[in-house]
């Protein structure tokens, strides 16, 4: 590693940690220094996957902290498709949470984030299968996008493009998708649309970031020819840090906390291989940039920026980085000389932040509240403060996004804060804050993005933000500060988050699936929220014409901003069985207003609004239960309690310490939500009593865990091993091994159309290996596989029946999938079939 000219700083926190992701970034003497280097390295990283967390964190940190180099992760979804252990969020709403964990992961290792717009659809076992559902076109094109854009000298792939079928489809396809690109990029006949905005962009080389586990064993690893290979030592101690590349990889890694990966960093010698695969061979194999001119050289005019950079790090005084300021804007008028478009407004706009961070420059908008409506008027209030002794002027400050300016030639003494109002029309065509690419509809595969220079962007795009021209030594740079809302918790301090623009009216219709199992009408609840004060209007609920609701439309008349109110409609269903979807519109005068709100809001990401369509799936049904009572234990979390109440069953969450012989007599069945062997490890100790419930004549279901981390070995009452099996195809044929099981035909007759209209897939983590006590009910397989047994395995235990089942009722029942329903219920059944048999 290189020498660097640092001052015992040991005392300082470093890195620190926060959980409130959205606090505005101040830098020690430390961070300021090392971003100065950074303004010294001109050269840039791509390192390629497909989904959140599959990335290589201690390479991206010692890139990006011990290269210095620009390093972008490019991740081709955003997660949807995965599970979820912080909360009931699934889909494109878990894909929202895997996004911004993706954003605060970067802050940690200092990567940047990019996307395209594939969907994570869920697991695919061959590339083949995710390019026909991914439109493969359009996400090579944002590959080929993301390259022109970072102009990257390297390309990085996590996986090898060349072993389909040996990981999800999704892994290989992107290498093969980047190897694709590589040569492709650089060719202005391919994708020529892109070319108004970047450039055609040929990198220098591309690797596959290999390991042993590429290759089977550590063995067959230490055996392989590693010509191809270089060996790149990333186990470097940041002394300035006061960490190991590997501790802040760990640190970065463990923002992941939807999927679980909290990640213990180590420390010492490490070793990173990457194989060669295309591009400019490496001779002397030192570093991946070699032959690369990564100096202010490589941009026309560039040489004196580089030789003055060189001296601002050589000169920098830890006790007081303001002294830089002179020569930092010097330098930064230099790159604004430049004929240059790549470097010169990234150079810039990194080096305006050094800057600010130099001088404690403190820059902030704040609005009076959280939510603003367009066309209304936002209250701002500005602080300015220079916390140096370096002489700086606010000479303007321009509101967007409709470029207002306002002069304001204030001289920014040293340690004085200068606050400024101002009132702010918000135009009526002011865009709603939500995830960019969640505003027009998605396909399976693909999200919608039309406008090309947002394609791949992480975060949400904020619209309403202040410039502030700043004048240091005559020289104007400006700062661009989006809106903030703060407000002091007793418990937290200070939290920040952005400011959001809502519409006037958004509702909600409380429960998302309503089943009907008679012609009986039934209350369907809608929640409105005002966005402003004021709002008056009628709501009315949309459903097809054999729906009948009542009344056709409720009046509203909400005085404040804010407030909640909650009306009732009684919908009858038809006679015969039918689904259909119901709308909650709001009118307001000749406007309509169907959206709703959703929060995302978890304290180590940034908080997220999100608007969706209010409706519910709303289905009539000829479905049979028998009302037993239902103990529901939590594991990662899941929306089954909530579904099982809509069928009419008593339910109730039990906590691990109320597992007791005594509290399950009141219960007729004990349910597992999701994982809740991986994550619960109370459960360790609860299995006797749940084992002496079924074998006292009661039923106990299991739904799907992993294999890898369970709290025990004794997950049922007879040997089951879990394996990966899992059912991805949604649509997959099902057969019955055991037509006649009673699981099949009770009280619901279960037939091939059951398993219609299933979402993402049938079941995951099917054992594979089970006791002979077990009966495996059901067998179905993706296509080119054997079949998979171990979907629904059922065996009497004492007068009881104990059942492990992988299909995902988690993913199905919040879905409305009917079949679903029915055979849950005749699951949840067994045991009054048995009875209602033997009297
Ligand atoms: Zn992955």
């Amino acid at each position: 590693m290189h020498i660097k000219h640092i001052l015992a700083l040991s005392a300082l926190l470093l890195l620190s940690q926060t959980n409130v992701a959205q606090n505005p970034k101040k830098s020690n003497s430390v961070e300021i220094y090392n971003q100065i280097e950074k303004l010294n390295f001109l050269g840039s990283a791509l390192y390629i996957a497909a989904h959140p967390d599959d990335e290589n964190t201690r390479l991206i940190s010692f890139l990006s902290n011990e290269v210095k180099a620009r390093t972008v992760y490019l991740s081709l979804t955003r997660g949807d498709g995965g599970q979820n252990l912080i909360g009931t969020q699934l889909r494109e709403l878990l894909g929202v949470i895997r996004t911004q964990e993706l954003i605060e992961a970067r802050k940690i290792d200092g990567g940047e984030q990019f996307f395209s717009r594939a969907n994570d659809f869920g697991f695919s076992k061959n590339p083949t299968e995710t390019l026909e559902i991914w439109d493969k076109e359009k996400v090579l094109a944002d590959v080929i996008w993301a390259i022109r854009k970072f102009q990257p000298d390297i390309i990085i792939n996590r996986f090898d493009h060349r072993s389909p079928g040996t990981t999800h489809g999704h892994h290989t396809a992107a290498s093969m998708l980047s190897v694709e690109s590589f040569k492709l990029a650089s060719n202005p006949s391919i994708f020529p649309e892109q070319l108004q905005y970047v450039k055609p962009w040929q990198a220098k080389r591309q690797f596959f970031n290999t390991s042993w586990w590429f290759y089977g064993t550590i063995e067959k690893f230490n055996a392989a020819d590693k010509t191809n290979l270089i060996a790149l030592e990333t186990g470097v101690y940041y002394a300035d840090l006061g960490k190991s590349n590997q501790e802040i990889a760990a640190l970065s890694r463990s923002r992941h906390q939807s999927q679980g990966f909290g990640s213990t960093g180590a420390r010492g010698e490490e070793t990173e291989y990457l194989e060669f695969i295309n591009g400019d061979p490496l001779t002397e194999k030192k570093s991946l940039f070699e032959g690369i001119d990564t100096s202010w050289n490589r941009v026309k005019g560039g040489k004196n920026i580089g030789i003055l950079l060189t001296k601002i790090a050589a000169e920098f005084n830890h006790n007081d980085p303001s002294r830089s300021i002179p020569d930092l804007a010097k330098a930064y008028s230099m790159i604004q000389a430049l004929d240059e478009d790549h470097w010169k407004p990234l150079k810039s706009a990194e080096i305006a932040e050094i800057i600010a961070q130099c001088a404690g420059l403190y820059l902030e908008a704040v609005a009076q509240n959280q939510e603003a409506t367009p066309g209304s008027i936002l209250k701002l209030k500005l602080e300015a403060i220079n916390r140096s002794a370096a002489v700086m002027q606010l000479s303007t400050v321009i509101t967007l996004p409709e470029s207002k300016k306002t002069v304001q030639n204030l001289n920014l003494k040293t340690n004085s804060t200068n606050t400024i109002n101002l009132d702010l029309k918000l135009a009526e065509s002011l865009n709603y804050t939500q995830p960019y690419y969640l505003k027009d509809n998605a396909t399976v595969g693909m999200y919608t993005v039309n406008d090309q220079e947002n394609i791949g962007l992480a975060d949400i795009i904020r619209e309403v933000k202040v410039v502030f021209n700043i004048k240091v030594n005559e020289i104007e740079i400006p700062y661009e500060r989006a809106v903030i809302y703060k407000y002091n918790d007793d418990v937290k301090g200070e939290v920040y988050n952005y400011l959001d623009i809502v519409p006037a009216i958004t509702t909600s219709i409380i429960e998302k699936v309503l089943l009907f199992k008679d012609t009986k009408s039934k209350t369907v609840a809608v929640k409105i929220k005002a966005g402003k004060d004021g709002v008056k209007g009628n709501l009315k609920l949309e459903l097809p014409k054999n729906w009948n609701v009542s009344p056709k439309l409720i009046p509203f008349d909400i005085t404040k901003k804010g407030t909640e109110q909650i009306v009732s409609f009684d919908v009858t269903p038809p006679s015969k069985a039918d689904e259909a979807v119901a709308k909650s519109v709001a009118i307001i005068g000749d406007q309509q207003f169907d959206k709703e709100q959703i929060f995302i809001n978890y304290e180590h990401i940034t908080k997220q609004q999100v608007l969706q369509s209010a409706e519910a799936k709303l289905i009539k049904t000829d479905l049979k239960t028998n009302g037993e009572r239902i103990a529901y234990i939590m594991g990662a979390g899941d929306e089954v309690p909530a579904s099982l109440t809509q069928l009419g069953y008593a339910l109730t969450i039990l906590t691990p310490a109320e597992i007791t012989p005594q509290k399950l007599q009141n219960f007729d069945v004990v349910m597992t939500g999701v994982r809740a062997y991986n994550t619960v490890s109370a459960l360790a100790f609860k299995q006797d009593i749940l084992f002496d419930f079924v074998k006292s004549g009661k039923t106990m279901i299991v739904q799907y865990n992993t294999a890898g981390d369970l709290v025990t070995d004794r997950i049922a009452p007879f040997p089951l091993k879990l394996s990966r099996d899992r059912v991805t195809e949604e649509d997959a044929q099902v057969r019955f091994l055991a037509p006649n099981h009673p699981v099949l035909n009770y009280p619901n007759k279960i037939t091939s159309n059951d398993f219609e209209g299933w979402k993402q897939e049938q079941g995951l983590y099917y054992p594979s290996v089970y006791d002979k006590a077990f009966t495996a009910v059901l067998s179905s397989n993706d296509k080119g596989e054997s079949p998979k047994n171990g979907a629904l395995l059922i065996a009497p235990y004492g007068k009881g029946h104990y059942v492990y089942t992988g299909l995902s009722f988690f993913r199905e029942l919040p879905e409305g999938v009917t079949g679903a329903y029915k055979l849950l219920s005749n699951i949840i059944s067994l045991q009054s079939t048995q009875n209602s048999v033997a009297q």
